[in-house]
């Protein structure tokens, strides 16, 4: 099972199911898939399905499902929030990473020392899929983009906030819950003073990442590195 392409929910029937677009081409194309070969489909949310291929065209690609195999959602949930970082390819570093380093969810945000720039939502979508398949996790993770770190705070309300933080010396992997947390690992430029109150005020946990200054995609691998056992 090398190959697992990723199908939506919607296009799944009964015992059939049907690659679109990108997916259908790279099976149809690149991997010459044939009629009657076996191929690996995820639909994202929690379903793995292992089908044979009934017909195949460049834009379309029809298979019977013989096997289907489920994840529940994880219990413990990790949102990555970070500050975006205005350089593209380590923007890009960071988002692949949780991918592969289970956030359930990705959250970038304009942090007061963010420096702002575009972010190609179009381009970090198919950077997510595209590790979500080579990682061959079940669910699928959301990108969502706010515009400030009191927006993430009012809309990640309930959630158990753990924040990565230079000018704290511990870290116990006890921190997160069995339930919804949220990780949160500041730009290049780190946290603003207004921010930590603010994530004081919202009573979050700090954590140190070792005793070396890290860059904010680093810091966004190691924060996840910490969990990845917390289940
Ligand atoms: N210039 C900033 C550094 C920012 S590093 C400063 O001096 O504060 C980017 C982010 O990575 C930080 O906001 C923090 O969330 C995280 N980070 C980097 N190194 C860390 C460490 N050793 N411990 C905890 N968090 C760290």
């Amino acid at each position: 099972m090398d190959n697992v392409f990723f199908t939506e929910p919607g296009n799944i029937y009964g015992n059939q199911l049907e690659l679109e677009g990108q997916e259908a081409r790279h099976a149809a194309k690149v991997l010459r898939f044939n009629i009657g070969d076996q191929l690996f489909a995820s639909d994202g949310k929690g379903n793995r399905y292992r089908t044979k291929v009934t017909s195949i065209s460049k834009n379309s690609v029809l298979a019977d499902i013989e096997e289907t195999t489920s994840h529940p959602e994880s219990r413990v949930k990790k949102v990555l929030a970070f500050g975006a970082i205005k350089k593209r390819d380590r923007l890009e570093f960071a988002v692949e990473k949780a991918v592969e380093l289970d956030a359930w969810e990705i959250c970038v945000f304009d942090a007061d020392h963010s420096e702002r720039s575009r972010v190609n939502e179009e381009r970090l979508r198919s950077i997510v899929l595209s590790a979500f398949k080579q990682s061959k996790r079940y669910w699928l993770p959301k990108v969502v983009y706010k515009d400030s770190l009191d927006e993430v705070f009012k809309d990640y309300q309930g959630f158990n906030p753990v924040m990565a933080h230079m000018e704290v010396e511990e870290n116990r992997a006890d921190k997160l819950n069995e339930g919804n947390n949220l990780l949160l690992v500041g730009p290049e430029g780190g946290f603003s003073d207004r921010e930590i109150e603010l994530a004081k005020e919202n009573g979050t946990a700090f954590i140190s990442l070792g005793k070396y200054r890290l860059r904010a995609e680093t810091a966004v691998t190691a924060i996840l590195s910490q969990f990845l056992f917390t289940r």
